[in-house]
């Protein structure tokens, strides 16, 4: 395995899932946290991923221990990073945060370590001076549980050298990811640039009353064949996550849909996670065997 030693910066929703699922192949794996109190989390969240494994993968109990157990804990960066091929940084999509840690990191990585960032919305090149390697620094994003959506979108900057990217491709594989390379920057990478104008476009014909969203589903879902449309996509994402993301968004018509999505959904109707959002669950109408009929 060309990189073993794995360290991830952060150990919250992300963090935990790639560190876990990083140990569980085959990797020595350090999680970083600022505190003793954020790691006590990081290893309840870990611990709670066991359970998911061994549902969706059907992966044995000495599997997933022996995952759980090939991961150190620490608060101590230099001790964190002492041994990384790879550092994978999972800490808040917030600039400064990511930039002070950075610049820690510049004095402590051994010359041999490649950086990587798993931020959604922010672009490396924004970082690459402050990593003090900006050629071997570019982003390795991952989608929330990794187990199952195994995409790892693998994006370089200018100033990435060819040999760190293909071999952050080879180590995505490694760790039973499907690798998404990206030949240059792109702000939301392939999912996302795809993704967030079909559903703002589902959500327009929605605000305008054009149709209703179980139309719309039900015609993306005949016509290309896809097993969801839209509406029954944002429910999984959840209502309230998108209205923040709409809501930053100026002008129209994103402050007619989010006006309508707060006066009618945000009360209590949040999506798969609140049991109702466009669709009621667990047998949401879409997934009812008569829903594409006429
Ligand atoms: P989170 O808030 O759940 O976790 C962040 C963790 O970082 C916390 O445990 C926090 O204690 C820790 N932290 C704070 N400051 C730190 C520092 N200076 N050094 C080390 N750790 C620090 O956040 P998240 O949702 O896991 O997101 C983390 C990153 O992953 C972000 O860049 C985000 O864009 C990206 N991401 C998130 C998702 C998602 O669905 N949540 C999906 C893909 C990518």
């Amino acid at each position: 395995m060309a990189l073993k030693n794995v360290t991830v910066l952060g150990c919250g929703v992300l963090g935990s899932q790639i560190a876990y699922q990083c140990s569980f192949e085959g990797c020595d794996v350090v999680s970083y946290d600022i505190n003793d109190e954020a790691l006590e989390k990081a290893k309840q969240r870990i611990s709670a991923l066991k359970d998911s494994y061994q549902k969706d993968l059907h992966a044995s109990q000495e599997e997933v221990d022996k995952a759980e157990k090939n991961i150190t804990f620490t608060s101590d960066l230099a001790q964190a990073v002492e041994k990384a091929d790879i550092v994978i940084e999972a800490v808040p999509e917030v600039p400064d945060i990511k930039i002070d840690l950075y610049k820690k990191l510049a004095d402590l990585l051994p010359e041999k370590t490649i950086l990587a960032t798993n931020s959604s919305t922010l672009l490396p090149s924004t970082f690459a001076k402050e990593t003090g390697r900006p050629e071997k620094y570019l982003a390795l994003h991952f989608a929330n549980h990794i187990w199952l959506r195994n995409t790892a979108e693998i994006m370089r900057h200018p100033g990435t050298d060819e040999k760190v990217f293909q071999t952050v491709i080879e180590f995505a594989k490694q760790i039973g990811m499907v690798p998404i390379p990206l030949q240059k920057e792109q702000p939301g990478y392939v999912l996302n640039s795809l993704l967030v104008p079909l559903l703002d476009a589902g959500l327009e014909l929605w605000a305008k009353g054009i149709a209703e969203p179980e139309v719309i589903d039900k015609t993306w879902m005949i016509a290309t064949g896809a097993p969801m449309g839209p509406f029954a996509i944002i429910d999984s994402v959840g209502l309230r996550t998108l209205y923040n993301v709409i809501d930053a968004k100026d002008g129209e018509p994103f402050a007619s849909i989010a006006e309508k999505l707060k006066s009618e959904y945000l009360e209590n109707k949040l999506g798969i996670e609140s049991g109702e959002g466009f669709y009621t669950y667990p047998n949401p109408a879409f997934a009812d065997k008569d829903f594409l009929k006429a």
